[in-house]
C-alpha cells in the first residue's frame, strides 16, 4: 500500500475520534455476571464449611479444604500441599519471592539478598508483571526464547546447569501470557529433570489459564509437581493459580500449590503476615464451585462469551491485513491474549499510531524485560474487555495503523 494511501486511511479513523481500550487482559461485564450469584451465595445461617469451620472468625492459615480439593484436582497439585489464600496470586508471587530474599528457599545456602546477584531465567514474549516483581527484587532477568512448546529448553538447560545464581525460571504453562502455547510433555520433563547449579533452583509456575479453554478442547498439561517429585527435585516448583479470570477477578481466591517441605516453609512465614485467609469469600467460592465439573462448566460459558471476541480479531485481521502478507497472529486455544507480529521496527509506531487515534494497545515490548522488544515486532492484544462491536471498531483500526506504519517505514528506508 502506498504511503498516501494509508496516511489517507488514516485521517479517516482518527475522523472518527473513537475511545477504544484493549490493554489489560480483564474480563468482560457480562464474564463477571456469571458469577453475581457469588454476592448472594451465602445467608446469615450458612457460615460453616464442610470441616465446621465458622469462616466469619480468625484461623485456618491454609485455607477451606473443600475449595482446596476443587482446584488441588484441577492445577494437579494434592490438597495437603495446596494453600487458598487471598485475593490475588500475584500477591503470592510476591511473598515468595520476598521470603525467598529474606530468609532463603528450603534447600538454599544463603538467603537471596546474600547472593552477589540473583538471575532468573524470562521466557519471552512474557507477563509483564512478573518482569515488574523481578525488578522490583533487584533481580537480573535473563530472557529465553520461546519455541511454540514452552521456552527453548536446549537454552534453558545449559544457563541453570552452570550458573548457580540462576536460581528461577518463569512459566505461564498453559495458554501463555502472551503467546498463548502450551508447553509440552517433553519441555514440562526437561524443567524436573536437568541438572541445576544452584541447589535452591525453582521453576515459577504460574498456572493462571488452567481452565481457560477457548475451543471445546480441554488442553492438558502434565502434572508437573508429580514430575519433579519423580526427577528427585521434589522442591523445585512453587505453582500458583487464582479464580480471578474464573469469578471475579478483584474478589477471587489464589492458590500456592508445592512439595511438603516448600508448603511448610511458606506457611511458617505467612503467619507473620495474618492469623488466615478470608475464608468467607472462599466459602462464597465452595458454594458456588462445588467441584471441578462445577468449574469447567462455568468456563464453558465463560468460552461462550470469550470465543466470538477472539474470533472478531481474527476475522478483521484476515480482511484487512491477510493479503498483504505485513503480519501474523496467533490463534491460541484458550488464555486470554493473541500476539500480533509486525515487521521489525514497527511495533512501537503502530502502538503510537493507535493512541493518537484514540485506541489504547498494551505499550510495544510489555512482553519482555525492561519492556524492550530487541525486534520491536510484537503487540500484544487483549480480547476479553470490549464488545464484540467495538472490537472489531479496534481492530480494524489498528490494522489502519499497521498498514501507516510498515508504508511509513518503507518510505524512510527507501
Ligand atoms: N499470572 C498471569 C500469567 C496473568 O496473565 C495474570 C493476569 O493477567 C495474573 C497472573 C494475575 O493473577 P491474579 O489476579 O491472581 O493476581
Amino acid at each position: 500500500m502506498s504511503l498516501a494511501s494509508a496516511r489517507a486511511e488514516y485521517d479517516k479513523l482518527l475522523a472518527l475520534g473513537l475511545t477504544l481500550d484493549l490493554t489489560r487482559g480483564k474480563p468482560s461485564p457480562e464474564q463477571l455476571d456469571l458469577s453475581n450469584e457469588l454476592l448472594t451465595i451465602l445467608d446469615p445461617g450458612d457460615v460453616r464449611s464442610a470441616d465446621g469451620v465458622d469462616c466469619r472468625n480468625y484461623g485456618g492459615l491454609t485455607g477451606l479444604r473443600e475449595l482446596r480439593e476443587t482446584f488441588g484436582e484441577l492445577l494437579n497439585v494434592p490438597v495437603d500441599q495446596l494453600l487458598a489464600c487471598g485475593n490475588a496470586s500475584l500477591t503470592v508471587m510476591h511473598d515468595v519471592l520476598a521470603h525467598s530474599m529474606l530468609s532463603g528457599p528450603p534447600g538454599a545456602e544463603r538467603r537471596w539478598a546474600d547472593e552477589p546477584g540473583v538471575r532468573f531465567l524470562c521466557p519471552v514474549p512474557g507477563y509483564d508483571r512478573h518482569f515488574s516483581l523481578c525488578d522490583r527484587f533487584g533481580i537480573t532477568m535473563v530472557p529465553v526464547p520461546m519455541t511454540g512448546q514452552g521456552p527453548d529448553m536446549d537454552v534453558v538447560e545449559e544457563l541453570v546447569a552452570n550458573d548457580p545464581l540462576v536460581k528461577g525460571i518463569w512459566c505461564v504453562p498453559k495458554y501463555s501470557n502472551p503467546t498463548g502455547e502450551t508447553y509440552s510433555e517433553e519441555t514440562v520433563r526437561r524443567l524436573a529433570a536437568m541438572p541445576t547449579a544452584a541447589p535452591d533452583f525453582r521453576i515459577l509456575w504460574d498456572d493462571a489459564y488452567a481452565v481457560h479453554h477457548l475451543t471445546p478442547e480441554r488442553v492438558a498439561t502434565p502434572a508437573v509437581l508429580a514430575a519433579c517429585a519423580e526427577a528427585g527435585n521434589p522442591d523445585r516448583v512453587f505453582v500458583f493459580g487464582s479464580t480471578s479470570k474464573i469469578t471475579l477477578a478483584g474478589s477471587g481466591v489464589a492458590f500456592f500449590g508445592s512439595s511438603p517441605a516448600n508448603v511448610e516453609w511458606y506457611s511458617r512465614l505467612l503467619a507473620f503476615q495474618t492469623i488466615g485467609p478470608d475464608k468467607v469469600n472462599q466459602l462464597r467460592h465452595a458454594r458456588f464451585l462445588p467441584d471441578a465439573e462445577a468449574v469447567l462448566a462455568h468456563m464453558d460459558r465463560q468460552r461462550e462469551l470469550l470465543q466470538p471476541r477472539f474470533a472478531a480479531v481474527y476475522e478483521v485481521l484476515e480482511e484487512e491485513l491477510g493479503a498483504l502478507g505485513i503480519a501474523e497472529w496467533t490463534t491460541p486455544r484458550g488464555g486470554y491474549f493473541i500476539s500480533l507480529h509486525v515487521p521489525n521496527g514497527c511495533a512501537a509506531a503502530v502502538v503510537k499510531l493507535a493512541r493518537e487515534a484514540g485506541i489504547a494497545l498494551t505499550p510495544a515490548g510489555a512482553a519482555y524485560p525492561g519492556g524492550k522488544d530487541p525486534l520491536d515486532h510484537h503487540i500484544r492484544l487483549a480480547p476479553s474487555f470490549p464488545s464484540v462491536e467495538d472490537l472489531r471498531q479496534a481492530m480494524r483500526g489498528v490494522a489502519t495503523c499497521v498498514k501507516l506504519a510498515v508504508a511509513q517505514r518503507e518510505a524512510a528506508v527507501a
